[in-house]
């Protein structure tokens, strides 16, 4: 079973629609034993049209630190941070991550070089989607290789949610050429990647990254992803977890990765 959620959002994130105390209520109810809030810091992004992206990390600690005490007997609260991964803002993070005392912190790509996989303006630059996609794991592959300050990484196939016919295009084979280095690099690194389960819900039919990434990772030797809901709001804790068990298992985990301040501990399934 897993009774972990490692990515959740609150309304400390730019696009969090509910407040930390009800997300550690529904926690509970669903019967998690730890959880663990990654607010958004997407510092250096700076286009997003629908906010900065920056959390307030003064203000998120103090009401984590309220919040995790007064629940403590019930759920095992975790402080964690998603940091939006970019190649100038290495030094940013770099100290960021070391500034508070975080549990755990995801390393995303939001953005593919300067720009934004999010927008459809990003797939006219570029002949087709197979190309946009290539250009996106391009750009995660170069941040794989000089970014150390974050544990796992999140959501790796995210920008396959948005091109014009979504994953259809997408083949592990196809991508392998850049996939494989991808996956080697963070393995070496001795980073883990994430399952997100977001990814059903964005109509994936699966999780992000893709099953056939998830089984590659397995192979070349990746340890034990960390599982997160990437959950807004409360309705999306620990969405779709019996699915993700169940993926996780026949790739070949029988355990998953967690992280209390910042080192990793493996819990069975
Ligand atoms: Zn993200
Ligand atoms: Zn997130």
């Amino acid at each position: 079973m897993i009774i972990s959620d490692c990515h959740m959002h609150t309304t400390y994130s730019t696009d969090g629609r509910s407040d930390m105390e009800s997300m550690i209520n529904v926690s509970i109810e669903k019967g998690l034993k730890t959880i663990c809030f990654t607010e958004h810091n997407d510092h250096g992004a700076g286009f997003f049209e629908n906010g900065d992206f920056i959390v307030d990390t003064d203000a998120y600690f103090e009401g984590y630190r309220i919040l995790s005490e007064k629940y403590r007997d019930k759920i095992e609260v975790l402080f964690g941070v998603e940091i939006g991964l970019m190649e100038k803002e290495l030094d940013f993070f770099d100290r960021y991550v070391r500034d508070y005392p975080f549990d755990f912190v995801i390393g995303s790509s939001h953005t593919a070089g300067l720009w934004d996989p999010y927008y459809p303006e990003y797939y006219t630059r570029f002949e087709d989607t197979e190309s946009a996609y290539r250009y996106y794991f391009e750009s995660e592959l170069k941040r794989a290789g000089v970014y150390d300050c974050y544990d796992s990484y999140g959501h790796l196939d995210y920008a396959l949610r948005y091109g014009p016919g979504k994953n259809s295009c997408f083949t592990y084979e196809k991508f392998a050429d850049i996939l494989d280095p991808l996956l080697s690099t963070i393995i070496k690194s001795g980073k883990v990647i994430e399952i997100n389960s977001s990814g059903y819900k964005a109509g994936m039919n699966g999780p992000n990254p893709a099953k056939s990434i998830i089984k590659r990772y397995h192979e070349l030797g990746g340890l034990p992803p960390t599982i997160g809901s990437d959950a807004h709001e409360t309705g999306y804790i620990a969405y779709e977890f019996e699915a993700v068990e169940q993926l996780l298992k026949e790739v070949g985990y029988d355990s998953y990765s967690i992280f209390r301040k910042r080192k990793r501990e493996e819990i069975k399934m």
